[in-house]
């Protein structure tokens, strides 16, 4: 069972590593972050939430908005549509921004590498970027029960500046036929979605509804089809990770979806949602001290898939 005590001693255990990582440094204004923050919060099934450390302090989600846009495309285009001709749904084993496989295969792995969530970005509806971040915000505002949740335009304007690379995927994806629509609008969006602002008690409801079966633990609304909800949960054990994602089955045995902002959501069936936050990154762009307190919490709470 998890109890206060036992969130307190997985974050003074997970503080013991985050000298050993460093912050995202490919996006100048992530570098900048302190990064011996700490934090972890856990939000029940039934709405109870329990946090110790920095788990109020707000961080770019950055791919765990992934999760959100993915619900949204699935909506707009079918789940059947969109696994059969726009992303798969395997792990790569290589790196989030990895260009490598497009060349070789139709489409992307999968979702929540860079090249797949692009694909997923261009297929959510709206005129332009603006509408489909709209979309998005009142989306990620509901999974994470905060109507507070907004843009940060700092770390936006920086991921535009500098995100060359996912402007390669893109335009590569575009030439193959796999993006449909401008190019430019639908990474505009995506700098945008990977920018918002959120905490870990912020992502710790979204693992919530998930685990809950798509519906908030406190509105009691429903925002996912159960069969997605289960879907997801099986992709973010499989590939939610990136290149670490069957490391970290082995170590902790959760589905989880990580961001370099140092943000990692787990979700547990019937159970809860966690969320942490940690800016120390290890050599694969997750959180270092995240995964140690999701291990630490793994272990003691003896609730591990496996
Ligand atoms: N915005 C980041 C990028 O596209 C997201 C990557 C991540 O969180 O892993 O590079």
């Amino acid at each position: 069972m998890l109890t206060q005590a036992l969130l307190h001693d997985s974050l003074k255990y997970g503080k013991c590593f985050t000298s050993l990582g460093k912050s995202a440094d490919y996006i100048p204004e992530l570098a900048r972050i302190n990064k011996h923050r700490l934090g972890v919060c856990a939000v029940s099934c039934q709405g109870e939430i329990l946090e110790e450390g920095d788990s109020r302090i707000p961080f770019t989600i950055q791919s765990i908005s992934k999760l959100a846009s993915l619900i949204l495309a699935i909506r707009d285009l079918g789940a059947e549509s969109l696994f059969q001709d726009k992303v798969g749904v395997e792990p790569t084993g290589d790196p989030f921004n990895s260009i490598i496989k497009l060349e070789t295969k139709t489409r992307p792995f999968n979702p929540f590498i860079n090249a797949g969530a692009i694909t997923v970005a261009s297929c959510i509806q709206g005129a332009n970027s603006n509408e489909k971040f709209q979309r998005f915000l009142e989306f990620i505002r509901k999974l994470c029960h905060n109507c507070d949740i907004t843009l940060n335009e700092s770390v936006y304007q920086s991921e535009k500046a500098t995100g060359d690379r996912n402007r390669a995927l893109a335009y590569y994806l575009k030439a193959s036929g796999i993006l449909e629509g401008d190019v430019e609008e639908c990474l505009d969006f995506y700098f945008k979605m990977c920018s918002v602002n959120v905490t870990a008690v912020d992502i710790a409801c979204l693992g919530a509804v998930l685990a809950n079966e798509g519906t908030c633990p406190f509105t009691k609304e429903k925002l996912i089809e159960p069969a997605n909800a289960k879907a997801i949960r099986a992709l973010m054990l499989t590939c939610g990770m990136y290149d670490g994602s069957g490391t970290f089955a082995m170590t902790v045995g959760f589905p989880a979806k990580s961001g370099v902002g140092g943000g990692i959501t787990v979700s547990i069936a019937k159970q809860m949602g966690i969320g942490v936050y940690g800016p120390a990154l290890d050599e694969r762009g997750n959180s270092l001290g995240g995964i140690k307190i999701l291990e630490y919490l793994s272990e003691k709470m003896e609730c591990t898939l496996f």
